[in-house]
């Protein structure tokens, strides 16, 4: 049980009622930048524990700062009305927090973002699993390369960026695999549709660079920490080849909607043992206490939202 409610244009109202006119610039252009947040029920705090908000705004705000959007709101203020919506909508399960920032005037033929005005909406949905994370998945190199950052900024989440993921996605599903892997144009490996990817070789953890041009994850920079502090191993970043994550004893997706999801194939190869391998459980195990609120270690992390 629980409300759609969106904040939108100032106010929280109905989700029904938060609508954006035809003529919207970020609707012809993807000129928007937006954020996926999960928020994750936990019944004996009776709260939902939003995991890392101000990091996602953080990374928000970067890609405003791209795109020229002024928003009247702080991060403090943004953490706020999040908070606010997420009791008013009153959600007793897990739930998925969309901030949109975007170019909101209704003007097309005009390619200047500093002539045009910005606003930002907010919408929370129930969400459970994206991607069923007990299991290992089945991936697919796509024909479609990631983009350059050199062609768009890649370290953000920028709504235009996304028709590639998109487009990588549905090729995925509708040749029978759960997700696909995007090669930079030289090649070398970047990421998932919508995760990081990592790659564990001898007991090695490595991930590609931040010049790959994947998005700089939140889930990823959790990885590291966790890697580091509670299994004493250190988590590496460079180019991949695409040869060497077949060889790979396992390889792992990250991101907020996929969890840490195992990979067991790869183009129809297996992976390891085509299980999900041990560095992969562990940090699983570890990962999922702490969304959840209940890893002491981590609760730096956690903003918890009492319904
Ligand atoms: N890459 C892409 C393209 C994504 O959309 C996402 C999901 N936001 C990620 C990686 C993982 O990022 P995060 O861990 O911050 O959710």
């Amino acid at each position: 049980m629980g409300k759609s409610l969106a904040f939108f244009e100032g106010k929280i109202i109905p989700v029904e009622d938060a609508k954006v006119g035809i003529m919207t610039h970020a609707l012809h252009y993807g000129t928007g930048v937006f954020e996926g947040i999960r928020g994750n029920w936990n019944q004996e705090k009776n709260s939902i524990i939003v995991f890392r908000l101000r990091e996602h705004y953080d990374r928000m705000n970067r890609g405003c700062k791209i795109l020229n959007i002024e928003l009247p709101y702080s991060t403090d203020d943004l953490i706020d009305i999040t908070t606010e919506l997420i009791q008013k909508c009153g959600y007793k399960e897990d739930i998925y927090i969309r901030p949109l920032a975007y170019k909101s005037e209704e003007k097309v033929a005009n390619l200047k973002l500093h002539e045009l005005a910005s606003d930002f909406a907010l919408m929370i949905v129930p969400f459970g699993n994206y991607i069923d994370n007990e299991k290992s998945i089945k991936c697919q190199t796509s024909s479609w390369r990631r983009p350059d950052d050199s062609m768009m900024p890649t370290g953000v989440k920028l709504s235009g960026l996304y028709t590639t993921s998109i487009l990588a996605k549905t090729e995925a599903i509708m040749a029978g695999f759960d997700e696909a892997i995007l090669l930079n144009h030289d090649g070398s490996v970047s990421e998932g549709s919508g995760e990081n990817l990592f790659m564990v070789i001898d007991n090695e953890i490595i991930t590609p660079a931040e010049t790959e041009n994947c998005l700089l994850g939140i889930t990823r920079d959790c990885v590291f920490e966790i890697a580091k502090n509670d299994m004493n191993l250190n988590v590496s970043s460079r180019k991949i080849h695409r040869s060497e994550i077949y060889l790979s004893d396992e390889i792992f997706l990250t991101g907020t909607a996929a969890h840490i999801t195992s990979v067991g194939s790869l183009d129809n190869r297996k992976i390891g043992n085509n299980d999900v391998g041990p560095i992969t459980k562990e940090l699983q195990s570890i990962y999922f206490k702490a969304v959840r609120g209940n890893n002491d270690k981590y609760q730096k992390w956690c903003t918890e939202v009492s319904i």
